[in-house]
């Protein structure tokens, strides 16, 4: 095989819980990850040595600070017989710095393709090891479907796929930085009560999705702080007969999920705000 076209969807959360600071420095999570169809493009091609990134978006470092890079650089170190090295075109269609994580699902996508394009027997265990020192929510990209996510992100537990549902994604022109949103959220001191273990209990039944549980985003306060058009765009949302909004990750993404894929479509369609980023998409399984 000389070259391979591949996926890489990104995700949104159903709900993010901060159970609290560690000793390391990181916060201890709880999330319900959930992969969408929205999904940037990867095209892999061997060369004759060395990692070369190219990508649509000029925005995007090229070298080493590039996920995908570092995902390839990794896969040679691990596989020192493979004296080729790989061409990879990104084309990116899921917003940067969004709270979608798109950088991490492109390492993901590139690791995952990597095993196939030089036809190595698929170890996923090695794989999220690896993937893990770039990201802690870069193993759940490898996968995707409906997670729950613990510990960093890290740990992962697949949950039933909550069925194909309807949604609109929303993304101001405005690049939010995680850590930022993360620091705020320590400083607002906003911890609240989340019950977690009902809303794991709703999943595992495979029955609907109860959106009155504790469906909810802790991070939601610091990233309105930081980026006030996440209100504007949840009150346009609101009228809109969407089922449930949410933020993804730290924002500045939020998404309505329909009960139909004909409102979903409607609302996107008849988006106000010219400037930001609309599209319908609808929920995928693990790939
Ligand atoms: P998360 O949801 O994991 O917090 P995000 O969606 O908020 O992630 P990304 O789109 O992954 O954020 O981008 C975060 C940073 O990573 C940006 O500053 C970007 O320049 C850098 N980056 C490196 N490689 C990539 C890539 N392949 N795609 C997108 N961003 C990348």
């Amino acid at each position: 095989m000389r070259e391979l076209y591949l996926k890489a969807p990104a995700k949104i959360n159903l709900a993010l819980h901060i159970k609290g600071l560690r000793d390391d420095g990181f916060h201890e999570l709880q999330m319900i990850m959930q992969s969408i169809s929205l999904a940037d493009r990867i095209k892999l091609k061997k060369k004759s040595g060395g990692i070369i990134v190219k990508t649509s978006h000029t925005e995007l470092p090229t070298g080493k600070e590039n996920l995908a890079y570092q995902a390839a650089e990794i896969f040679l170190k691990q596989n020192p017989e493979i004296t080729q090295g790989v061409e990879i075109y990104i084309e990116k269609n899921i917003p940067i710095a969004a709270g979608m994580a798109g950088g991490s699902t492109d390492a993901a996508a590139v690791m995952r393709g990597l095993y196939q394009l030089f036809e190595l027997e698929v170890d996923f265990n090695k794989m999220r090891q690896a993937l893990e020192t770039i990201g802690s929510d870069v193993p759940y990209c490898l996968e995707g479907g409906t997670v729950y996510a613990s510990g960093r992100g890290e740990i992962l537990e697949p949950l039933p796929f909550i069925g194909e549902k309807y949604l609109v994604v929303v993304t101001p022109a405005f690049k939010i930085s995680t850590p930022m949103v993360y620091k705020l959220y320590d400083n607002l001191k906003g911890y609240q009560d989340f019950n977690f273990d009902l809303l794991l209990a709703n999943l595992k039944n495979e029955g609907e999705i109860d959106w009155q549980l504790d469906y909810k985003n802790d991070l939601k306060k610091a990233a309105e702080n930081i980026c006030p058009e996440i209100k504007e765009i949840k009150d346009i949302f609101k009228n809109t007969k969407a089922e449930f909004t949410m933020i993804s990750g730290s924002g500045p993404t939020v998404f309505s999920i329909y009960s139909s894929r004909e409102l979903a479509e409607k609302a996107a369609a008849n988006w106000p705000r010219k400037n930001d980023f609309v599209t319908a998409v609808r929920t995928i399984d693990s790939y």
